[in-house]
């Protein structure tokens, strides 16, 4: 079983109001062999309460990047997943810790992974919880379901940790270990889902005025696929071309050969000749 590499792994609270639980949450993830902590908005960082709370931890704390916005500090990251206590209207691909540990443990040499936890009071909001690819649940009592944030952390690290020492999926050959393309990254996603909202807007299949949940629908679907780079490019390519074609459909002119689509060719023809080499 591969040990953890930390540098792949971050631990993202999202406006977290009480410095204690910053620290304390700091705590929890050195415990466990984590040390990447991003915080979105905190309100009140750097604090002395957070340094009590860390304890040995405080090297976590001096070395936590504070952001504007769960899209920066998930930017760079391939797998998101967002604890949360609750189920939403919409269902979208839920974990339990274990299963959680285990996707991260296969898939973090690979791609960043960001685990993502919410507020005290409010949790994370159904935005955040969208740019998630997979929701975990801790099993809890139905009379008091909401741990405390930095026992949430605690419970998710351990089981990472326990996972990596775990032998028994030392047989088994992680996915991302033979993929021969990165998956995308949350940055790569979101630009495509801009893309694609403004062509299906201008196809007339999307009515922004009566949104439903159509692109809530469409992140859980490409989320559920994590398509990988080579993908996102000819993705991006068919909606450029459809945006060329709706430009130009009176002019029937032919499609230009614009330097996206000859990438995205050559990347492929590269690609099959050196599979053919191999
Ligand atoms: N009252 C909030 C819960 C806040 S607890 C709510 O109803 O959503 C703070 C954070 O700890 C949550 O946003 C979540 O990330 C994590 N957390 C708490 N209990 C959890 C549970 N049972 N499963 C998964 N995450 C949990």
């Amino acid at each position: 079983m591969p040990a953890l590499d930390p540098s792949q792994i971050a631990v993202v609270l999202v406006n977290t109001s009480h410095p204690g639980n910053i620290g304390a949450a700091a705590r929890a993830m050195k415990n466990m062999g984590l040390s990447r902590l991003i915080l979105v908005q905190p309100e009140d960082f750097p604090s002395g309460a957070a340094t009590a709370r860390a304890a040995a931890a405080v090297n976590v704390l001096e070395n936590a990047v504070v952001v504007d916005t769960l899209e920066e500090a998930v930017a760079d990251c391939g797998l998101i997943i967002g604890a949360s206590a609750r189920s939403r209207k919409l269902p979208w691909p839920m974990l339990n810790p274990e299963s959680c540990a285990n996707h991260v443990v296969r898939e973090h040499k690979a791609n960043k992974v960001a685990l993502v936890f919410g507020r005290e009071d409010s949790g994370l909001n159904n935005e955040e919880l969208q740019l998630c690819h997979y929701h975990v649940q801790i099993p809890s009592s139905p009379e008091c379901s909401s741990l405390n944030l930095a026992a949430a952390v605690m419970v998710i690290s351990y089981e990472l940790a326990k996972c990596a020492l775990n032998d028994e999926t030392a047989g088994d050959v992680a996915e991302d270990e033979f993929w021969d393309q990165e998956r995308a990254t949350a940055e790569e996603n979101e630009h495509f889902f801009t893309h694609l909202e403004r062509v299906m807007i201008a196809i007339r299949f999307h009515d922004p005025e009566n949104p439903r949940q159509l692109m809530q629908r469409m992140r859980r679907l490409f989320g559920r696929i994590r398509i990988d780079v080579m993908e996102m490019n000819i993705l991006r390519g068919v909606l450029s071309n459809i945006e060329w074609h709706i430009k130009n459909r009176e002019e029937r002119k032919q499609p230009p050969r614009g330097a996206t689509i000859e990438q995205i060719e050559d990347a492929l023809d590269r690609d099959t000749a050196a599979r053919k080499q191999d």
